[in-house]
């Protein structure tokens, strides 16, 4: 069949069309990333639900505490699994079998592999580099909040929160703490996912304190249940450079 000119525009037109609507669709997951420039590829950042985080770069799926109350739906399954503590919100076994392909590596504390057996155990301070990433385990406790006088609801040293090396860029994920000697001391992190909310982790105030001390490019606050984000912003109002992001997190 001889095509002619005209028909071939159109043909060029119906391409670039379909093209336009198809492209950003596909580089985008359902509920909408946010991307982070990195060397070596585009940092995406799913938020889930509460302290539930998918990120994806340089063709790998990171979920962070993956948890079934989350719409997993149309999500992919993940390359790597960081699991910070043993709670519920944090540790869903089932949910971890979901997103797992035969070769997905899963991280967490040893707390947690007492429970999710295919788990690698990492603990606080210890790091792993794998092609393409690098993950360290950082400390997360209560330095004083808990169930009753002489406890806690994170013992230091049972959980871990994570600094994830992607490229050039360094994301922190905090999981349940207060605003530790540890997280302040925090270096060099590009993207931090900051929890709050009591009676378990912290006010909106004292995050913000917190990340006003380690001071992050981009804070995330997440895990936030019920607190009033805006003494999250008024707390970090004074501080160029730590750009506050609120996204839909429940
Ligand atoms: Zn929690």
């Amino acid at each position: 069949m001889r095509t002619g000119p005209g028909e071939l525009t159109f043909v060029w037109a119906a391409l670039v069309l379909a093209g336009s609507f198809l492209l950003p669709a596909g580089a985008t997951p359902a509920r909408g990333a946010d991307t982070i420039k990195a060397s070596g590829g585009d940092i995406l950042i799913t938020p889930v639900r509460h302290g539930s985080v998918m990120i994806q770069y340089g063709g790998k799926v990171f979920h962070i505490d993956p948890w079934s109350q989350g719409d997993y739906s149309e999500l992919p399954k993940a390359d790597v699994i960081l699991i910070t503590d043993i709670h519920g919100d944090h540790m869903d076994p089932a949910m971890v079998e979901k997103l797992s392909k035969p070769s997905t590596l899963v991280l967490a504390p040893a707390a947690v592999a007492e429970t999710v057996s295919q788990a690698q155990v990492i603990g606080n301070g210890e790091g792993k580099s794998m092609p393409g990433f690098k993950v360290e385990a950082v400390p997360m406790y209560n330095l004083a909040r808990g169930p009753r006088p002489g406890a806690l609801f994170h013992d230091k040293g049972r959980g871990n929160g994570y600094v994830l090396t992607l490229g050039d860029k360094r994301l922190y994920f905090s999981g349940d703490t207060a605003c530790t000697p540890e997280m302040k001391a925090l270096e060099n992190i590009d993207v931090a996912f900051v929890c709050m909310n009591l009676p378990y982790t912290m006010t909106p105030e004292e995050a913000a304190g917190c990340v006003a001390a380690f001071r992050p490019r981009i804070v995330y606050p997440y895990h936030y249940r019920g607190s009033d984000l805006s003494k999250f912003q008024e707390g970090l109002a004074g501080q160029p450079g730590v750009e506050v992001r609120l996204r839909e997190w429940y």
